[in-house]
């Protein structure tokens, strides 16, 4: 198994001078979120990076480079077919553990969330809402959101006498984050909105088979994530794609099955998928991982995603959609 990738060179000659004489780095190799930070100024597109390794060189692109994008940036192979790493490059997909490479960035940033004090901002009703809006908060509050995860630290400092009580909580916002969590520690003790005790965070996933109609939202307690395997499919037209779960789902009684389907935004897919929609344009079925909270749609031919607000196909440059669809892929 190869290692993911945790930082990469940047190729534009604007990001090595600001590297090395501004930020006065020893090494150029930098992480994806500093690259985000660079991102346009310095660095002029998500492909002008290359491995950090020395000789390698292969083609990097950052995934979720915008400032508008929804998920964490990372870095990937440019290419998901052919490898272009040198032989002996940790991230080589031939390459055999010789060290220990699970030390990942993203397992670094999940390792560091606290069981004790999250919870997670999944509503049943309403999925996954835009980070935008901020939090109310009532007076005492002290509100800080680190600018290094999606995820916002809450202290709250309570005066008891001469006493001071530091609560803590931390909200787990986004569908990434609990993807991810969830991937890294299916364990992990979680707060949520409905439940008294903290849960595993396993039992908020659930295959694509399970989920719900929108007509059944109004009884639904517990919010849930779906997940299954999926693919891209042709193209609707130029500026939509469309992924395809794997998994038939019964319906008509139990008569005939359908495969659960949505179209999306081909630029969204481009900025947070480039090396998936790459992979697709040339030919090649990648298989991967999708996590959707939507409810099911059926208009008596295709099986698609509703809105939460009204019973209709979830719009393809939708917010409600970005919010609430992720996708992972194995390294
Ligand atoms: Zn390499």
């Amino acid at each position: 198994m190869s290692s993911s990738i945790e930082s990469a060179i940047p190729t534009d000659p604007e990001a090595i001078e600001y590297i090395t004489k501004d930020l006065k780095l020893d090494d150029l190799a930098i992480p994806p979120l500093l690259a985000k930070k660079l991102y346009p100024d310095y660095i002029s597109d998500k492909k002008k990076f290359i491995c950090p390794t020395d000789n390698c060189g292969a083609p990097i692109t950052c995934r979720s480079i915008l400032l508008t994008s929804k998920n964490r940036p990372t870095f990937v192979n440019q290419s998901i077919v052919v490898n272009k790493h040198i032989e002996g490059c940790k991230h080589n997909p031939n390459y055999r553990e010789k060290e220990d490479v699970q030390d990942t960035t993203i397992e670094n940033f999940y390792s560091q969330i606290n069981s004790n004090d999250t919870v997670s901002d999944l509503s049943a009703k309403k999925g996954f809402l835009s980070n935008e809006a901020p939090k109310k908060t009532t007076n005492r509050e002290h509100v800080s959101t680190g600018d290094t995860s999606e995820t916002t630290t809450r202290n709250v400092s309570i005066t008891k006498g001469k006493t001071q009580t530091r609560v803590t909580n931390q909200h787990l916002k986004s569908l990434q984050d609990h993807a991810e969590l969830y991937k890294y520690n299916p364990e992990f003790l979680l707060g949520t909105r409905y439940a008294r005790n903290k849960i595993p965070i396993k039992y908020i996933f659930k295959t694509i088979k399970r989920n719900i109609f929108f007509n059944q939202l109004t009884s639904q307690k517990y919010a849930s994530i779906y997940y299954g395997n999926a693919k891209l499919s042709q193209p609707e037209n130029e500026v939509v794609i469309r992924v395809q779960f794997l998994s038939p789902i019964p319906i008509n009684d139990q008569t005939d099955k359908a495969w659960p389907a949505l179209i999306i935004s081909k630029s969204y897919f481009e900025d947070e998928y480039p090396d998936i929609l790459a992979a697709f344009e040339d030919g090649a079925e990648i298989i991967f991982e999708a996590f959707i909270t939507l409810p099911f749609i059926f208009n008596g031919e295709y099986l698609n995603f509703s809105s939460f607000s009204e019973n209709i196909v979830i719009n393809p440059f939708d917010e409600e959609l970005f919010n609430n669809f992720y996708i992972r892929t194995k390294n």
